[in-house]
């Protein structure tokens, strides 16, 4: 059996080495590596792919979180609503910029934002709302909508873990996740659904005023060479990474459908186990699983964690320590907050690999390692 990863990256880079490789090597022959060709036409095939207007590229997620930030015009202390079930990123940004992170539950089903939980957030203060599609699963889009409209509120969506999920709307359209707010974010890391070979991120926005601001600002604030209009910073994608991500962009529906086909598997084995919880699937909204995860009752699952491990099998726990409770937040209140959905499934969840390139012989000898250790 070929050894078990969270993410095979190379098992899946040589299966399109051919195309990989040649894109590599006209970048080099070119040496366009800031702003070569490949970065405006991945921005323009990821624009159509997302059906979105406009696609800034950037350097990082977590650069596309802080420049979306950054051009919404907030003052110091303005309050953002976001969960605090999330990956670091999401929170921090908002704390470097000197804005208030409000930490909110998630729903327990979805592991994403509970608007009732939002509204309940909402003071005079509030300008922005964050939600993150976990997982690879949109957060409640026409909820969280409804309540910005209604106070007024920006919407920046982290993207990051559901590119290519399809949003369902009430009357049955469907949108890419990440343009439906004010502004999408995603990130580009390797192991993501979309994911380059080093750092890579991108900022989506239907509005024409908005992108000109969000390209200035990863600019240097620049409006014409060596003018600068607003304090900005240096966010990129380099030419070599728009030229794997073009490649792989081809490929991600592809991919999608790959990761599918294991969740079913992973369904199908743990199907009738009272003490597992396999990911729900919302009205709303498709699955495209950047993460399988799972959450267990009466069973210790730092346990299984070791045990699978024993077993060569990676398993992870996205995340062990929720935002409000990282040191990090000290200074912003985090320890006063009561969120005990939050805190339950941290002790709760457990991801199981997930990628691409997975074969049966692997998806089988995992899934009964899983039962073994909970079954005994
Ligand atoms: C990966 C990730 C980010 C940050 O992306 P980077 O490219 O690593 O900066 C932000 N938010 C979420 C939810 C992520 O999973």
């Amino acid at each position: 059996m070929r050894p078990i990863q969270m993410v095979d990256l190379k098992l899946q880079y040589e299966h399109i080495k051919p195309e990989i490789d040649s894109a590599l090597q006209q970048v080099l022959d070119s040496c366009a590596f800031i702003n070569g060709k490949p970065v405006q036409e991945f921005a323009q095939d990821l624009a159509k792919y997302l059906g979105s207007k406009h696609v800034i590229p950037c350097a990082n997620g977590t650069d596309a979180l802080q420049i979306s930030l950054m051009a919404l015009g907030l003052q110091p202390g303005d309050e953002v609503i976001t969960p605090s079930f999330t990956y670091i990123a999401t929170t921090e940004v908002i704390a470097l910029l000197r804005l208030k992170p409000v930490f909110v539950e998630v729903d327990p089903k979805t592991f994403c934002i509970d608007p009732s939980a939002i509204e309940k957030a909402i003071t005079p203060k509030t300008k922005a709302i964050v939600p993150v599609h976990l997982y690879g699963q949109a957060s409640p889009m026409e909820a969280i909508m409804k309540i910005a409209r209604a106070h007024n509120l920006f919407v920046v969506e982290d993207n990051a873990q559901a590119i290519g999920c399809d949003y369902i709307m009430n009357d049955g359209s469907r949108k890419k996740s990440g343009t439906i707010g004010t502004i999408g974010c995603t990130s580009f890391f390797p192991s993501k659904n979309l994911g380059c070979y080093g750092d890579g991120g991108a900022i989506f926005t239907d509005d024409d005023a908005l992108a000109e601001r969000l390209k200035m600002i990863a600019n240097h604030g620049q409006i014409a060479r060596y003018y600068h209009e607003v304090v900005g910073c240096n966010s990129r994608l380099d030419t070599i990474q728009a030229a794997v991500l073009k490649v792989k962009l081809k490929k991600l529906d592809e991919y999608i459908a790959a990761r599918q086909k294991v969740a079913e598997f992973y369904d199908r084995a743990f199907e009738g186990q009272a003490q597992i919880t396999t990911p729900y699937i919302a009205p709303y909204s498709n699955h495209v699983y950047h993460q399988y995860t799972l959450k267990l009752e009466g069973v210790d699952r730092d346990g299984l964690n070791k045990f699978l491990a024993e077993k060569q099998v990676p398993s992870m726990i996205y995340y062990p320590v929720p935002a409000h409770r990282q040191k990090m937040f000290d200074a912003f209140g985090g320890s006063a907050y009561k969120l005990p959905v939050t805190d339950w499934l941290t002790e709760r969840v457990i991801s199981l690999p997930m990628h691409t390139e997975m074969d049966h012989e692997q998806l089988n000898y995992i899934t009964t390692q899983v039962l073994d250790f909970i079954n005994h």
